[in-house]
């Protein structure tokens, strides 16, 4: 009686680990994960980009990682040595790849490489235009001197959805070419994805209309290409990923007095302090708005909501 109650307590655990086992042991990965493209991208909204439009069938890691900066990112050795298993990278002519691509290009001969700004009609770069007395502390070194000379035009090509959307033809485009099993999905998605950037592109063109000021105090500008979009101006703060000597410092602060800034936008990848003092001098507020966002949608709406916000609609 009690020697078989035992044996059944015993067992019946016994019974089920070895079925688990038996079962881990079985578990291939499915054809999904082996199959999928390994993609990397420089910036984490192009990651969501190629996620959007590859849907189960891409595995994407972003070079530059969250909190970083893609105007002095290096990438790490385990970043380039993972590349080698890489079936195609996304650039977007972000500074960093200016000192980089060779290297990046030169790690997987196989991989391929789009450019996000393929078609896409790029702006310059918007400097303040207070004189060129800069007294920041980067750009010193050859190195950065380079990074800031190699630059051709705005970067921020993201932050417009309807050039995210040129972006997103191109990537479905590339993923039939190197999965062509897969094109229906890849369609699929993208026809999603561009409903979600139509439906954006209205809510900020609702949140902005009417607004009256259509200028916006910003530290480092990236968001011309949103204001180019939707008919407001970025009044940038640094230029060129340089602080403002005192003479054009003080020059701005008239400025930003005189059109009665409330807010000075800043981003997460940048040292508010200098901001802040600005906004101190003209009693304005600084608000953190990220470009760099992986959560595009919304965080574009919230910008869009911050920018009416800070011009008193
Ligand atoms: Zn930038």
């Amino acid at each position: 009686m009690m020697p078989k109650a035992i044996s059944r307590f015993v067992l019946l655990p016994v019974l089920i680990l070895a079925a688990c086992v038996v079962d881990a042991g079985l578990a291939a990965p499915s054809p999904a994960e082996v199959d999928r493209l390994h993609i990397f991208v420089s910036v984490l909204p192009l990651k969501t980009f190629v996620e959007k439009v590859g849907g189960e069938h891409v595995q994407v890691q972003a070079m530059v990682r969250p909190g970083h900066n893609p105007h002095t990112y290096d990438p790490t050795p385990k970043q380039i040595a993972a590349l080698s298993e890489a079936n195609l990278y996304v650039r977007a002519g972000v500074p960093f790849e200016h000192i980089w691509m060779e290297r990046i290009r030169s790690a997987n001969a196989k991989m391929q490489v789009l450019d996000a700004r393929t078609g896409i009609d790029l702006r310059s770069m918007d400097v303040h235009d207070q004189g060129d007395d800069h007294a920041g502390p980067v750009a010193t070194s050859d190195q950065e001197n380079e990074r800031h000379t190699a630059v051709e035009g705005d970067p921020h090509v993201w932050t417009s959805p309807r050039i995210v959307k040129q972006m997103a033809g191109r990537i479905r485009d590339e993923l039939i070419e190197l999965d062509p099993r897969h094109a229906q999905d890849y369609r699929r998605n993208y026809d999603a994805f561009v409903t979600e950037l139509d439906t954006l592109d209205r809510d900020i063109r609702a949140l902005l209309e009417g607004v009256p000021n259509r200028r916006f105090l910003v530290f480092h500008p990236a968001w011309g290409y949103f204001a180019r979009d939707y008919g407001l101006i970025q009044v940038p703060i640094e230029s060129e990923g340089k602080e403002p000597g005192p003479r054009a410092l003080t020059a701005l602060i008239e400025q930003a007095k005189r059109e009665r800034a409330k807010v000075i936008f800043v981003q997460p990848q940048y040292d508010p302090k200098f901001a802040a003092e600005v906004a101190r001098a003209i009693g304005a507020r600084v608000l953190s708005i990220d470009p760099l966002s992986p959560d595009y949608s919304a965080n574009l709406r919230r910008v869009a909501q911050a920018i009416a916000g800070a011009a008193g609609k």
